[in-house]
């Protein structure tokens, strides 16, 4: 099995102004295609310091913050309450299904027009192998790398 990955963590710009000023606590994210273009996402949130306990924006909800179908894998961070609004994931798929939208052109519609600016990153493959990372946060550590070893790394 080939396995082309990346990994995600946000540098969300956040209302409320943090203790420390750190809300990287570790989210990742990954997704990956196989050589016979299956696909698979997963997320698990980081959070945010000193979040209200119980909150949802911090639950990888299958739709918002993590989807996968039959043409593309996404994994996404950020503030999860704009990310879950948008159900921005679906979103990307939908829009590359429905209307034809290429891989790139889908995954910056949603992070560009439809989900607020500061709030989200994302990490999206296809099942032929296109990669895309686009954010709209002033960071994201991300990452990949394809069966042949060819690697790539972001801030
Ligand atoms: N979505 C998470 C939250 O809003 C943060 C993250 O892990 O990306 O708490």
């Amino acid at each position: 099995m080939s396995v082309l990955y990346t990994a995600n963590s946000e540098g969300c710009q956040n209302e409320t102004p943090l203790v420390d000023g750190d809300s990287q606590i570790g989210t990742v994210g990954c997704v990956a295609v196989d050589n016979e273009g299956n696909l698979a996402s997963a997320t698990s949130t980081g959070g945010f310091v000193n979040k209200m306990l119980g909150r949802i924006g911090d639950t990888p909800i299958i739709g918002a913050e993590t989807y996968t179908n039959n043409l593309c894998a996404i994994s996404a961070t950020g503030k999860g309450e704009a990310i879950i609004q948008a159900t921005a994931a679906r979103d990307v798929a939908g829009l590359m299904e429905f209307i034809g939208l290429s891989l790139k052109e889908a995954a910056a519609h949603v992070v560009e027009e439809w989900v607020p600016r500061g709030t989200v990153g994302l990490i999206v493959v296809s099942s032929t192998r296109e990669i895309t990372m686009p954010l709209n946060t002033t960071s994201m550590f991300r990452a990949y790398v394809t069966e042949d070893r060819y690697s790539e790394i972001g801030i």
